[in-house]
């Protein structure tokens, strides 16, 4: 029996299972350190079970205690729950339109061991055995120590189909990325699309955490997103779900990649910005171009201003009709969709209040930049291996 994928402990065995999966996730959730008080507070348990738990977990190698530094405060000192160290880890990999990036993250989240490989070029054969060779050493540095790949791409995944649909910036269609990496058959891979990776990010590590139901819009070359309800991005039937970038909000005056025209991202991606303060720009090239473009409008360029001024307008008004849609309690901004309303907060909130319905007018949703900064894809994709592994602490134990 279970209720949204929690299973409804029935027995003594289940209890504590469901206990030991709620520990291990509130120290992950902490980022890797919490007092055992504070373990106490958030599972809503007593002290001693608490400790109990903690005593569980360290007998299978996941968790350690220390003792706390001293607070200068009454009370106890209590001891900090920790992950061990060498425990189990993911390796992660963003595959991007400037290079490769891998990292290594443990329970707790923290990235380590990042490295940057840059790109020959963006043919698959070429990307691919850059990403196989960065896994494969950080495969073999891990050993036993990991316990999944996850990968992100910016670009569609299917995730029925595991095959990347779409890459607009790589000019990638249909490719086997997992099929040319060969990777270990026993270690779980999971592979997804950078926008909502960063919202899975977010949502458990930035100001879209504990929330019910949180609207994220990326914005880069193209625009994505996802819808987080309760922690958990909706990927639809095959992880297609939150292209808002191709919603018809548009003029039917510019075609958009996708074949369609008057979608929403071909006026608030980063070529359209480009496009309305007059630079030429290609997928490639875009990241740079925004960022001089809005360098300039924090300047004074009168170009740049009514350049970002027109596309702040179109990514507000596309919020308020997606906030129609589905009534967020808060919307999280991410690329340059986040360092537009940062630089005109207010164009955009005006424009989304006036595309929206009266009754959300009266109460906007807050609209808000993730603080998660160029690492949240990565986090993400440890994350959507975390979800899962997380849930089965002996799957994870070290002995
Ligand atoms: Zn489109």
């Amino acid at each position: 029996m279970s209720i949204m994928g929690d299973v409804i402990p029935s027995t003594a065995a289940d209890l504590r299972r469901a206990g030991l999966v709620r520990a291990l996730r509130a120290v992950h959730e902490a980022g890797g350190e919490i007092s055992r008080a504070e373990l106490a507070r958030t599972l809503d348990c007593t002290r001693a079970t608490a400790a109990a738990l903690v005593t569980d977990l360290a007998d299978i190698g996941l968790l350690t205690e220390r003792p706390s530094l001293p607070t200068g405060r009454r009370g106890r000192p209590t001891p900090l729950v920790t992950p061990v160290p060498d425990g189990p880890v993911v390796a992660v990999a963003e595959v991007g339109v400037d290079g490769v990036r891998v990292a290594t993250s443990g329970i707790g989240g923290r990235l380590s061991a990042i490295h940057s490989i840059p790109l020959p070029d963006h043919a698959v054969e070429a990307v691919a055995a850059v990403v196989r060779g960065a896994l494969d050493r950080r495969l073999s540095d891990l050993g036993a120590r990991c316990r999944g790949v996850g990968i992100g791409v910016f670009g569609l995944v299917d995730h029925t189909s595991r095959t990347i649909v779409e890459a607009p910036n790589l000019g990638w269609t249909d490719v086997d990325l997992l099929g040319m990496l060969g990777l270990p058959e026993h270690l779980p891979v999971r592979m997804g699309n950078v926008a909502n990776l960063i919202a899975l990010a977010d949502s458990v590590r930035g100001i879209g955490h504990g929330r019910s139901t949180v609207l994220h819009i990326h914005a880069g070359v193209g625009v994505g997103g996802a819808l987080v309800v309760d922690g958990r991005p909706m990927p639809g039937r095959s992880g297609l779900a939150g292209e808002y970038g191709h919603l018809p909000f548009g003029t039917t005056a510019e075609l958009c990649r996708c074949g369609a025209r008057g979608c929403w991202e071909t006026e608030v991606d980063q070529l359209a910005l480009a496009r309305a303060a007059g630079v030429a720009a290609d997928a490639a090239t875009a990241a740079a171009a925004v960022r001089r473009i809005i360098k300039g409008a924090r300047a004074g360029d009168a170009a740049a201003v009514a350049a970002t001024r027109q596309v702040g307008v179109a990514l507000g008004r596309g919020i308020g009709a997606v906030v129609n849609v589905h009534d967020p309690d808060l919307v999280v901004l991410a690329g340059h969709a986040a360092q537009l309303h940062t630089l005109l907060p207010d164009v955009v909130e005006r424009a989304a209040a006036a595309a929206a319905l009266r009754a959300h007018r009266r109460r906007m949703p807050p609209i808000a930049s993730t603080p998660i900064g160029g690492d949240a894809a990565l986090i993400g994709a440890a994350e959507q291996l975390f979800v899962e592994l997380l849930s089965d602490p002996w799957s994870l134990a070290t002995r």
